[in-house]
């Protein structure tokens, strides 16, 4: 490779599109956020990210760079040999079926390679921010929904299916509420950002005396996982409860990772990680809570370093891994 190459890392979101172009030592060279308008064909959005994406590389390749390959990290289920995509369960048309890879490789005429939003986000935390110096590290994404990554032997590990790592469906609550996924009791039911609102509303239905009313005032749709958390700092007993709990969770949940896995560093991201101090000490006191083979206090547990950037730069850095060992290309 020339030393100027760089790889175009696509970061899809329900919301807006992260596209940028990424070096070997992930640095982002240059980025781009385009509104995804999930709403229409999927057609339509691949090839609007195509042109941003054509119209990056372009700019650079007239000043010297060559771009080698794309990668596209996805919020939801396809196939890691074909990337066709079988269902993005947050868009409005679900994306059945629709042959992503083939897509993009045609429009972009790169070599492009398809993974999973979080996995994608573990393998950069991996390469280039928290988890540098570690060989096996597990990472916990908390946000809208909840999902994780795997790192064994210093790699991104996916498993048969590309299903490892899919933490927020571990199972907390055997009897408990049904999720998205089909099963009962998954933990993205009881400790996504979602579900610690809903539970801060009920609080808020119940007439219960918290802090969090005072921060929103009437207005319902402000209770968000920020505004409970600042009611927990200002120490509301209501919001200290929700964030404990989803901490407990949490903590229940990486246990069972950590008897598998047995990972030296836990990596902490995703919006709803930025509550803060009171939801990391929940998380450790719930994995001590269950955890006796492996001794918790020698597990680094440590906030994702790389934040916004963290999408494009995995998704980019996958698809130079694979070319690299001729997956792709
Ligand atoms: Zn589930």
């Amino acid at each position: 490779m020339v030393a100027k190459a760089l790889f175009l890392g696509i970061d899809l979101g329900g919301t807006n599109t992260k596209i940028a172009l990424v070096d070997k030592d992930g640095h982002v060279l240059e980025r781009s956020i385009i509104p995804t308008r999930a709403m229409r064909k999927a057609e339509e959005v691949v090839e609007n990210i195509a042109e941003e994406g054509l119209e990056l590389c372009k700019r650079f390749e007239e000043r010297g760079f060559k771009v080698w390959a794309a990668g596209i990290g996805i919020p939801g289920l396809f196939d890691w040999h074909s990337g066709v995509c079988h269902l993005l369960p947050n868009f409005p048309n679900k994306w059945k079926d629709v042959p992503l890879k083939a897509w993009l490789e045609k429009r972009l005429s790169l070599p492009v390679a398809v993974i999973n939003d979080v996995r994608s986000i573990t393998l950069a935390e991996k390469r280039f921010g928290a988890g540098r110096e570690v060989n096996s590290m597990v990472m916990i994404a908390i946000g809208t929904g909840i999902g994780g990554g795997v790192v064994v032997n210093g790699n991104l590990y996916i498993g048969k299916d590309g299903g490892a790592g899919e933490l927020g469906h571990i199972t907390v609550e055997p009897q408990g509420v049904r999720c998205g996924c089909g099963n009962r009791g998954c933990l993205e039911a009881y400790a996504s950002g979602p579900a610690m609102v809903a539970q801060a509303l009920r609080a808020l239905v119940q007439q219960n005396d918290t802090l969090i009313r005072d921060l929103v005032g009437d207005d319902l749709s402000r209770v968000n996982p920020k505004v409970i958390a600042e009611a927990a700092q200002k120490g509301d007993p209501v919001a200290i409860e929700i964030i404990e709990r989803a901490g407990a969770y949490i903590g229940q949940a990486l246990s069972c990772v950590c008897v598998t896995i047995n990972p030296e560093m836990i990596v902490i991201g995703g919006g709803v990680a930025l509550v803060g101090e009171l939801l990391f000490e929940s998380i450790r006191k719930g994995l001590k809570e269950r955890l006796f083979m492996v001794p918790v206090e020698t597990i680094h547990f440590v906030p994702a370093k790389l934040g916004m950037d963290a999408g494009v730069i995995g998704s980019a850095t996958w698809a130079r891994e694979r070319l690299e060992e001729g997956v792709i290309g």
